[in-house]
């Protein structure tokens, strides 16, 4: 039995969680006087979690964080069934943001906020009070906070609702170089269909920094992971396979992204409200979370100086109804998915994808994008989703 002590400190807005969601949300308060007058409490248990990743993303031109950037291109491939498809992305720029560059600006930049505070604690629970939420924590420490943003990700909760299919993306990545220059810097693989489907959505995801050096990742969209050598040794084959010849591989990353419409947001209360991948800021069909969270970020900033209520902040819309029906032919047809992206690719420009992936398509726009693949899977899972519910 935990045994919580009384009552510590008190603050304003707590954000539980400093990875990229809640690092982003801080560094908008930071930025707006409205909040240099409250106190603000950063909870993380502080693992390595926090700096075992890199974040690519696209947006149009300069960006604020492009001072943190690992790499940037302007163009990018796909490939299927020997074809492979150059896609130029002006005005959008594809972007890469290591963890370690990420955190170690962010946490410096906190420091010089005497109302920001950041604590090392595991917290292990959020209740409700008059005052707002006192927030107890592993080392038995709680604060007292008017409002709470909460970045923990409980995956098992998705998972066990039926509702909304769950579909993972996982993957293996390796940084390697190589002695030889095998790779072409200007041109990151987004989606290199060509290895073996196997009944699922399979695809390498190649970012080139320089003409030998990569990050090479295996990544599946599908119901379960693999075991750790069969995402290894495609990696090893893929390599074989584009006479790399010999190379090191200097760092590895891994991952599980859920690719779900589960609306997470629905937990949020007057008090608490899940953000990040806890609160649905991932995009459900490509598992992209960090551009959207630098958005969503931005939005709850400003939506927090209006004082209302946190439950008004969320809601779905269209783009949300369109990732349902592709989640849910890729949970029943898993195999379709190299066609259904490659059909895409094959017959849209990047601009147009990049701008209805980032959900800032006009209602004409998204037609056009959601012709290009052939429409009877879409039309029979509307139609599932007409019957079932949305
Ligand atoms: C290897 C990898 C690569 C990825 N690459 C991309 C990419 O290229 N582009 C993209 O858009 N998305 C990518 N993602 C997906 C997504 O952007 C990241 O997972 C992102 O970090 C999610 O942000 P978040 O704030 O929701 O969660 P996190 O960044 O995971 O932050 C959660 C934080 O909460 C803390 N925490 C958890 N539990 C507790 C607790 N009980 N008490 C206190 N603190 C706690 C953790 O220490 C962590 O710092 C990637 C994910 C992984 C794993």
């Amino acid at each position: 039995m935990c045994i919580f002590t009384t009552v510590q400190e008190k603050f304003d807005y707590t954000i539980i969680g400093a990875g990229a969601a809640g690092t982003l949300l801080a560094y908008e308060m930071t930025k707006n006087p409205f909040f240099s007058q409250k106190r603000i409490l950063i909870l993380d248990r502080g693992d390595d979690q926090r700096l075992d990743r890199t974040w690519s993303y696209w947006e149009r031109g300069d960006g604020e964080l492009d001072h943190l950037l690992l790499h940037q291109w302007s163009q990018f491939e796909v490939a299927f069934k020997q074809k492979r498809y150059l896609h130029r992305m002006h005005p959008y720029r594809y972007k890469t943001i290591e963890g370690t560059a990420f955190h170690q600006y962010f946490d410096a930049e906190f420091l010089k906020h005497k109302n920001i505070l950041i604590r090392h604690e595991e917290v292990q629970d959020c209740v409700e009070n008059e005052l707002g939420v006192a927030i107890h924590c592993q080392s038995k420490n709680v604060y007292q906070s008017t409002f709470v943003f909460d970045s923990r990700f409980n995956y098992p909760e998705l998972k066990s609702q039926t509702k909304y299919p769950v579909l993972q993306q996982h993957f293996i990545g390796w940084f390697v170089e190589t002695e030889e220059d095998v790779f072409d810097e200007l041109t990151p693989k987004f989606m290199d269909f060509t290895v073996e489907q196997k009944g699922n959505t399979r695809f390498m995801y190649v970012l080139p920094f320089s003409k030998n050096k990569a990050l090479v990742e295996y990544t599946l969209f599908s119901a379960e992971p693999l075991s750790k050598k069969e995402y290894e040794d495609e990696i090893v084959s893929y390599l074989k396979e584009m006479t790399s010849g010999p190379y090191k591989v200097i760092q590895m990353e891994s991952g599980n992204i859920p690719m779900c419409c589960y609306p997470l947001w629905k937990k949020t209360t007057s008090k608490i409200m899940p953000i990040g991948m806890a609160g649905g800021w991932t995009k459900a069909s490509t598992g992209y979370t960090f551009k959207s969270s630098q958005e969503k970020a931005k939005a709850l900033a400003l939506f927090l100086t209006q004082e209302k209520d946190l439950k008004d902040f969320y809601s779905a819309g269209k783009f949300w109804i369109y990732d349902m029906l592709l989640l849910d032919i890729l949970f029943r047809s898993n195999e379709k998915g190299a066609a259904i992206f490659t059909s895409l690719f094959k017959r849209r420009k990047a601009p147009l994808i990049l701008k209805f992936l980032e959900e800032k398509t006009s209602f004409a726009e998204d037609v056009m994008v959601m012709a290009a693949p052939r429409p009877w899977p879409f039309i029979k899972a509307l139609l599932g989703r007409v019957f079932s519910g949305f």
